[in-house]
């Protein structure tokens, strides 16, 4: 019997946790005492390991690689000479005929790693000669990305989790973290226990509403005015620290103008709360000693998203939470990996460590190091996840490398992404599952799992952690990283690398910011923080000391700007507001968590509507009854599950039932900057499915 000492694969929250492995198998999950989780796990910790055994698989696992030679034909198992030879053929005769942008590729902020990541956006960048690579941070934290880089200077968590928990004032918006990240629940209630002012601003009555000492229970749909409101009183009742705004940041005139229609009781009706309760929030976070504003998926999953992130950095910024420790702005990050996917330059307009595709000097540094012709590097920014569907409609992308990724599950408005996956030429899925993606591919390329491979991932506080492997592969399945080199070899650009180490100096080398990460300062139980410069650093709990801005100027940019309404509202017709939530025993499309036997067991297909009671009844509609909830763009069969927490008006569904997804109800709007969809928003009506 062995302990390998892993991080686990579910959540941004990066707990260390060693795998218990007996006669090749796991056979238990223990808590490690790593920095983030101080020896504690959820039980997606615990018991999402077991897909790993092939204990009750509801997909079957990618066991052998599978070709399908004409749309609608059949798989045909395949050797890897075969399979490799063929998608390189095809990629190339794509390339030849409609140009290196036809072709589209994401990374995977899944269990792949960081140094995977860095090898397909390489293929992306040097092989194929596009940036036409992105990760699933478009669908989620893109806007935090965008709108902190816009206001700060750098696009993650200023703060670490740890720190959470020594904050004097948290300001929660839009997150719920007893669901998605219960390990950084549980500094929230630390924090609490020490005495911190909790503030919870959220449709729903959510665990943390029920221990915070203001719930601005918001309609839906309202961020950007309740933002504005904040800011209109801390500057009308003088709460803000005028030092600091004079010192270290720019725009305060304009910013101030921006609000003037953002009194509290000008918003009172749009936002559905109080005058005299946004008034107190600001005082009890203005008045803090120390205070951090913390936010999800219920800020960054709208059409004005970037927007509502940066007027939240310009909260921080008015009250001087920046720059020292146990303050900040916390977007914490919701796969295990999307911060290193993006860390990755698995990003259309930026390399590896945040450096600009279209800055002619970083493409001249990455072209040397990569040994290509520095011209021949694509100088645009390149596509986006979400716009793919509307690209193929129109004829300018063809093929779709696919790697760790469903779009076919997580996309909003899935009819629409499914007609494009139907128009286009060619698709490779590398993945571990038969996902809904993979069986609509023209290539299957399967790879080894988390627990089969070791690598970096980067968890919500830019923490660097590695990972071991556990097990030995069953399959006849090959490391991400090894079937990106094949392909990149057989296309006439050879690559290879021995180790995870190798690649991951290599990109050590060519980013700044990461440079002092190495995999020794690592360790085992270590966790790096970038920035890490140099060899001597020890890594940046929190970002922005001395408030020296990495904007172009050096100073915190403050933002305000006009509310819009979401897309789509309720109407007689449609008369509920769609919302899409996390279920907390479950991960991403499901593929891993839902072939977990003790995470099965938690609930079953099809998934639940969430609803309030008092909805429901006026509907006829009785608990746990089958329901059809319809859009204007699908229908799905789902179970009425009474709520009273659930705010009137709207009701909730996660994202990851296989029946019954909520995404083929979720519409597009994206954010005109990040291209992030409005999965918060749209509208349903529900019908009761009789004689059950
Ligand atoms: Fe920790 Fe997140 Fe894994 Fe739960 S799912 S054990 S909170 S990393």
């Amino acid at each position: 019997m062995k302990k390998i000492t892993t991080v686990c694969p579910y959540c941004g929250a990066g707990c260390k946790m060693k795998l218990v492995v007996d006669n090749g198998k796991i056979i238990r999950a223990e808590a490690a005492d790593g920095v983030t989780n101080q020896g504690e796990l959820c039980l997606k910790g615990y018991y999402g390991w077991d897909f790993l055994n092939d204990t009750k698989l509801l997909t079957p696992r990618l066991s052998q690689p599978l070709i399908r030679r004409e749309k609608g034909g059949k798989f045909e198992a395949v050797s890897w000479d075969e399979a490799i030879r063929y998608t390189a053929q095809r990629l190339q005769q794509i390339k030849d005929k409609h140009g290196a942008s036809a072709i589209m590729h994401t990374g995977s902020s899944r269990g792949t790693g960081n140094e995977t990541n860095y090898v397909m956006q390489k293929f992306a960048r040097a092989v194929i000669g596009t940036n036409n690579v992105d990760c699933c941070a478009r669908v989620c934290h893109g806007p935090s990305v965008a709108g902190l880089q816009a206001t700060l200077g750098n696009g993650a968590m200023s703060n670490s989790i740890g720190d959470i928990e020594n904050s004097k004032c948290l300001l929660v918006i839009g997150y719920n973290c007893a669901d998605s990240h219960p390990i950084v629940a549980r500094r929230v209630l630390k924090a609490k226990e020490k005495g911190a002012q909790i503030i919870v601003c959220d449709p729903r009555r959510i665990e943390t509403a029920r221990i915070a000492d203001q719930h601005l229970q918001i309609k839906n749909g309202c961020n950007m005015a309740l933002v504005n409101a904040f800011a209109y009183t801390l500057i009308e009742e003088n709460l803000y620290d005028r030092d600091y705004v004079a010192k270290y940041t720019e725009g305060f005139e304009a910013y101030r103008q921006q609000l003037a229609d953002y009194a509290p009781e000008a918003v009172e009706q749009l936002t559905g709360v109080s005058a005299q309760q946004i008034r107190q929030a600001m005082r009890t976070y203005a008045s803090a000693p120390s205070a951090t504003i913390m936010w999800g998926m219920g800020v960054t999953q709208f059409g004005q998203a970037v927007d509502v992130v940066k007027g939240l950095a310009s909260l921080a910024l008015l009250t001087g939470n920046l720059g020292r420790a146990n303050v900040g702005v916390g977007p914490v990050r919701g796969q295990n990996n999307v911060q290193g996917a993006c860390d990755m330059g698995v990003l259309p307009n930026e390399f590896p460590g945040y450096q600009a595709v279209t800055d002619a000097a970083v493409r001249a540094k990455f072209a040397t190091a990569w040994g290509i012709d520095a011209a021949k590097m694509d100088p645009n920014v390149g596509y986006r996840i979400t716009e793919i569907p509307h690209l193929v409609h129109e004829g300018k992308v063809k093929a779709y490398y696919i790697m760790g990724e469903d779009p076919l599950q997580t996309e909003a408005d899935l009819s629409l992404v499914r007609g494009a996956f139907e128009a286009l030429e060619f698709v490779v899925v590398q993945d571990i599952f038969m996902t809904k993606t993979a069986e609509q591919a023209d290539v299957i390329l399967p790879a080894t799992s988390w627990g089969e491979h070791g690598g970096v991932f980067s968890c919500a506080d830019r923490g660097f952690q590695r990972f071991e492997k556990a097990i030995e592969p069953q399959y006849n399945v090959k490391r991400d990283w090894d079937i990106i080199s094949l392909l990149a070899t057989e296309m006439g650009y050879p690559m290879h690398y021995d180790d995870n180490q190798q690649i991951w100096d290599e990109m050590r080398e060519l980013c700044p910011l990461f440079y002092g990460a190495t995999y020794e300062k690592m360790g085992e139980l270590g966790h790096v923080q970038w920035p890490c410069t140099t060899l001597e650093s020890q890594g940046t709990p929190y970002l922005y000391q001395g408030n020296q801005f990495t904007t172009p100027t050096g100073k915190g940019q403050l933002f305000a700007t006009t509310w819009r309404a979401p897309a789509e509202v309720p109407d007689a017709g449609y008369p509920l507001v769609l919302c899409t939530v996390r279920e907390v025993g479950h991960y991403s499309c499901r593929s891993m968590t839902g072939n977990c036997a003790a995470l099965q067991t938690l609930a079953d297909e099809p998934g639940f509507v969430q609803i309030n009671p008092q909805d429901a009844e006026a509907l006829g509609i009785a608990d746990q009854q089958l329901v059809w909830v319809s859009s204007r763009r699908g229908k799905v069969i789902s179970r009425a599950n009474y709520n009273e927490r659930i705010n009137l008006g709207a009701v909730y569904m996660t994202y990851q039932w296989w029946i019954g997804a909520c995404n083929e109800l979720t519409q597009e709007n994206l954010d005109p900057i990040s291209k992030t969809p409005e999965t918060k928003y749209c509208a349903v009506k529900l019908e009761a499915i009789a004689d059950q």
